[in-house]
């Protein structure tokens, strides 16, 4: 392909219709970019140039030679203030596309002929040629009338990351693939907890689609690969930079397979908000999360510990089977009679093991919920977490209920309980929340009657901006068997070193305790609590969090983003991860499968 453009002549300062003239002429007779030159020091200014050009057009690439401002100063030096630039780039991106090009051209002499600049454009070299006039921009236009072009502007191709090969992203997903310099790529490049700068975002509508994307990403072995469904993982990198996102979170439909059996088949890029509306009508619903958002790609092959768990058991025991895309490419079928080890690990594990592109729940019969939110204050963090966890525990099961609290301050606690209890009474679900009274002074309180589909309703949708995460989540978890006075004085003292920004107890046991260790990956069926932390550092948390996990086994994947060995081996007992990681070896020796805590094939733990 070869592009092709104009300079502008800034000298003499044109007025800005005549520059927005040239500009639309420009575009108008199909060339690529327009640069805006250096100009003079007492010249116009080159940003303001390219903002008035880029605000006369629609699509054409404008090339700024100097990107960084220049401030006059007193003594006549010139400064360059590079977060002015920076803001002044993303503002010209959001108010137009990202048209900005910043090098990456030849300029030829103003009376070039076809032959000179077919030479300066060989090796793909875009080339300018400098103009005054319209008439000028007509005669470059037509210098080279049947050139290759290439679907996607310079602007876009100079945004491309190194190691990828752009021009051979298979056919099946050439039109939906986002790059760094494509409009939408704004609207892909983060999630929900995290920024991110990868270098293609790869959608996927189908499972042939998936095993395409896979086959592009063997061949990207080298760059981060990332599988995404709804992006709200904590864990898992579903954005990187400079690499490789493979979003499947296009398949998001729900559907149920069987009224009967009450089956539902969902996409892993359907939220858990999406499948419990799907399914509200008939009188059903899933425990999944305790957030409407999440995806059910990432919460299915994890665990799901929501607000039905003592009711009704994790998300993953309401599996019945998962359709999935292997390394190789190869589609599966897992459940119990079909690929049973696969279905083993993938509840619990899946993240290892391929990508999901499909999963069989059997949901429950659930009539309404009482959904309790409740505040309390407390000037004895330590005493409140024990009368939590001794009214949660005595509970029956229809009572889930999660406690989330920050550092005290002024000495004062703020203690949110969140949950469920799944009864049609008002007497029932106000008798089970009375029990949670000790846990301090009731300083708000809200409950209703109401369905499950509500409750996860009230995450908000994700707009077509996508998410807009920044920064890196600092997290820790693990699993809780008991609350003893030795962990609510340990967790005070964290609380009150004021470093454990976020700490939350999910409540486990009844259902959830039913199933049996090794009937699938996630084996910590006994402990009563999933606790996680959330703190600013890794290394301060990692302090914080050593004397909590003392009284603790294992830990959740979803909660944790520990670097570093020892996580592995910590969230998987040795026979659990011994046979996990034969698996591995089975089903994704090359280890393409590693943005989530990452399984070394064979090892023995
Ligand atoms: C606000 C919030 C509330 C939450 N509440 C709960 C809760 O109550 N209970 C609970 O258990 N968890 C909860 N989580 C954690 C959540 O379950 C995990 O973070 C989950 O991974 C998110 O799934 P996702 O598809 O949205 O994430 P994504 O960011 O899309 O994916 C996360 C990771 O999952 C893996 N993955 C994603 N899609 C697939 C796929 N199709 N096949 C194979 N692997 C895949 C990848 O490793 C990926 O990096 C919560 C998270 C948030 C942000």
């Amino acid at each position: 392909m070869t592009d092709l453009g104009i300079v502008l002549d800034l000298s003499g300062s044109p007025s800005g219709p005549t520059i927005a003239e040239i500009a639309r002429a420009t575009e108008r007779a199909g060339l690529d970019v327009i640069v805006v030159p250096t100009p003079a020091e007492d010249g116009l200014d080159g940003w303001t140039v390219a903002t008035w050009v880029a605000a006369a057009t629609a699509r054409i690439a404008v090339g700024l030679s100097r990107t960084r401002p220049v401030m006059p100063q007193p003594t006549g030096a010139a400064i360059p203030i590079p977060a002015v630039a920076e803001k002044a780039r993303e503002s010209l991106d959001l108010l137009v596309g990202p048209r900005l090009l910043e090098k990456g051209w030849t300029e030829a002499p103003a009376d070039a002929g076809p032959d000179q600049v077919r030479a300066l454009a060989k090796d793909g070299h875009t080339v300018v040629v400098p103009v005054t006039s319209v008439a000028d921009v007509e005669r470059v236009a037509g210098l080279l009338p049947d050139r290759p072009r290439s679907t996607r502007g310079a602007a876009a191709r100079a945004r491309r990351r190194p190691g990828i090969d752009y021009d051979n992203v298979p056919a099946s997903l050439a039109d939906t693939a986002v790059e760094p310099g494509d409009p939408r790529y704004r609207s892909v490049r983060s999630t929900y907890m995290r920024g991110g700068s990868p270098g293609l975002v790869l959608r996927p509508r189908t499972a042939d689609q998936v095993a395409d994307a896979l086959a592009f990403a063997r061949e990207h072995r080298d760059l981060p690969l990332g599988i995404r469904s709804a992006g709200h993982g904590l864990s898992g990198r579903s954005t990187n930079d400079g690499g490789l996102i493979i979003d499947v979170g296009g398949i998001d439909s729900v559907e149920v397979l069987d009224v009967e059996r009450r089956l539902v088949r969902a996409g892993p890029g359907a939220t858990w908000k999406q499948v419990a509306t799907a399914i509200a009508p008939h009188g059903w619903a899933i425990s999944s999360g305790d957030h409407g958002g999440v995806g059910v790609g990432g919460l299915a092959t994890a665990g799901g510990i929501g607000l039905l768990g003592r009711a009704h058991g994790l998300t993953i025991d309401h599996v019945r089977a998962v359709e999935m895309v292997l390394a190789d490419g190869t589609q599966v079928r897992a459940s119990a009679e079909e690929n049973s080890d696969l279905f083993w690990a993938v509840r619990g594990a899946g993240a290892n093991f391929g990508i999901a592109t499909a999963f069989e729940l059997e949901v429950d019969e659930v009539a309404e919920v009482g959904w309790a939110q409740l505040t309390f204050v407390s000037e004895d963090v330590e005493a409140s977490l024990l009368a939590y966890a001794r009214a949660q525990t005595q509970s029956p099961r229809d009572t889930t209920v999660f406690l989330v609290t920050g550092s005290p301050q002024r000495g004062q606690s703020v203690i949110q309980l969140y949950g469920m209890v799944e009864s049609a009474d008002p007497d029932t679900i106000i008798e089970r929340l009375n029990a949670f009274v000790p846990v301090g002074q009731l300083a708000q309180q809200q409950v209703v009657l109401t369905t499950y589909a509500s409750v996860m309703s009230t995450a908000a949708d994700v707009g077509p901006d996508g998410h807009h995460g920044a920064g890196e989540p600092v997290g820790r978890s693990g699993f809780l068997p008991e609350l003893t006075p030795e962990f609510a004085r340990d967790a005070a003292a964290a609380l009150r070193g004021g470093r454990l920004r976020w700490f939350q107890l999910r409540a486990m046991g009844g259902a959830i305790a039913d199933v049996a260790p090794q009937e699938t990956a996630f084996s910590h069926r006994d402990p009563d609590f999933q606790v996680t932390g959330l703190g600013a550092f890794h290394a301060e948390m990692d302090e914080v969090w050593q004397p909590l996990e003392a009284h603790m086994e294992g830990l959740y994947l979803s909660f944790d983003t520990a670097p570093g060995p020892g996580r592995v081996e910590r969230a998987f007992p040795p026979p659990v991860l011994d046979r996990l990681r034969d698996l591995k070896s089975r089903y994704d020796a090359d280890g393409l499968f590693r943005d989530n805590f990452p399984l070394a094939p064979g090892a023995r733990a």
